[in-house]
């Protein structure tokens, strides 16, 4: 026997303009049939029982489930949680960490507009501003952002925009968020910043005046090395606008089936990295102690040059980090190439922990910088296999 569906009676008495002002959050059917994860929408468009109600929906893209290259119910419960998480009003996905940024710095900047971004960011965010942005008039600034002096002299009348990244990820180096963030507004310029190393769980930039959140939600978020994606995060009046614009038009959209992916890999984010920090800070510690190490380069260590202001603006750490091998290119190859544990890849985030040996910049002195990304294996192991592998190329270690 049927019941009667009140809610719906209920809704029908309730005048057109209310029932079409949720937003997209709101609007979705929270109960899936008792399903117990969220379920795959996996289509492109919703069709509409009324004319009066389609023509509606268009008053709003953003909060209004029309077409999937807008938004998709799947897609907005991952961005409803990750604002909760960010402490952050709305959040919109994208296709790749660098769709969110690129998206959020062309909604930023115009033709004669100038940015500041600090020097260590992310490669490719580097080159859209340096070389893909300049073909639109638009000029960059590269700074070592450690000292805010630096972002203050670089400024200019017509600086709409100072690009942070903090912690960095391969120097592991601090911008003072909240001093940045409120230089940026006394002159005008918005701030976006890429928070992917400390995850929104361990840094909450909005909170401390940051305009606009970036995470490739490749990294920890993602967590198990599966998918691609991005987020920004930030205002509804901000996102709401690059939701309407850069998402729309440039379409780097997140599919139904990543953000079906990345809600899974979200339920376990606090665990994974709660272990990522531990093991992360062990296996760094353990790092310190090797006699071909120069310097570990790792916030959460008290022995970073940054480390009071990392436990001031930072709740934790995560367990990517580097360190400087007093000890040829090749040698660190040679010791890559021994470790069992640690794959050589790219990226970090997943179970698996990875190593990756790097040329010195001019940024550092002589040798070579070496980046380890603490998995979720046993820190005891990877201790092991780090003391193992450099024993075998004499590096001077006991084997444990
Ligand atoms: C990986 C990464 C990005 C880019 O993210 P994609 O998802 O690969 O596009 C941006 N910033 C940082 C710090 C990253 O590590």
């Amino acid at each position: 026997m049927s019941q009667p569906n009140n809610k719906n009676q209920q809704n029908s008495k309730v005048p057109l303009e209310e029932r079409f002002t949720q937003t997209a959050y709101d609007a979705l059917d929270t109960r899936h049939h008792g399903a117990i994860h969220v379920p795959i929408y996996q289509n492109s468009l919703f069709a509409f029982e009324t004319y009066e109600a389609f023509e509606h929906a268009f008053k709003d893209l953003m909060h209004n489930h029309i077409y999937s290259r807008g938004n998709n119910p799947t897609v907005s419960y991952l961005e409803q949680k990750l604002a909760e998480l960010e402490g952050a009003e709305e959040a919109k996905c994208f296709a790749s960490g660098m769709g969110a940024i690129s998206a959020s710095i062309l909604s930023c900047v115009g033709q004669g507009d100038h940015t500041v971004c600090v020097d260590q960011a992310y490669g490719p965010t580097k080159e859209l501003l340096s070389l893909y942005m300049s073909r639109f008039g638009v000029e960059t600034t590269f700074v070592d952002g450690r000292f805010i002096d630096n972002i203050r002299e670089a400024a200019r009348p017509n600086t709409k925009l100072i690009y942070l990244e903090s912690p960095t990820t391969m120097y592991f180096e601090l911008q003072d968020l909240q001093a940045c963030a409120a230089y940026a507004r006394s002159i005008g310029a918005r701030t976006i910043i890429d928070g992917t190393w400390a995850t929104p769980l361990y840094q909450n930039p909005l909170a401390l005046g940051v305009d606009l959140v970036v995470h490739s939600i490749t990294k920890y978020i993602g967590g198990h090395s599966d998918c691609v994606g991005g987020v920004v995060l930030g205002s509804r009046e901000l996102v709401g606008r690059i939701g309407n614009q850069e998402y729309m038009l440039l379409g780097a959209i997140m599919t139904p089936q990543t953000a079906a992916l990345v809600s899974k890999g979200l339920r376990t984010l606090p665990l994974r990295m709660e272990r990522h920090e531990s093991s992360g800070l062990a296996v760094a510690e353990h790092v310190r102690t090797l006699p071909f190490v120069r310097r570990v380069n790792h916030p959460g260590l008290p022995s970073h040059p940054q480390h009071d202001l990392a436990v001031s603006q930072m709740s934790g750490s995560s367990s990517l980090f580097s360190f400087v091998a007093d000890a040829p290119l090749q040698t660190m190859k040679a010791w890559a190439d021994e470790l069992k544990y640690f794959k050589i890849g790219v990226s970090w985030g997943g179970f698996e922990s990875l190593v990756t040996v790097n040329p010195v910049s001019e940024h550092s002195e002589d040798g070579c910088i070496v980046r380890l990304y603490v998995g979720l294996e046993s820190p005891q192991d990877l201790i092991a296999d780090i003391n193992r592998a450099a024993a075998a190329l004499s590096l001077n270690v006991v084997s444990t």
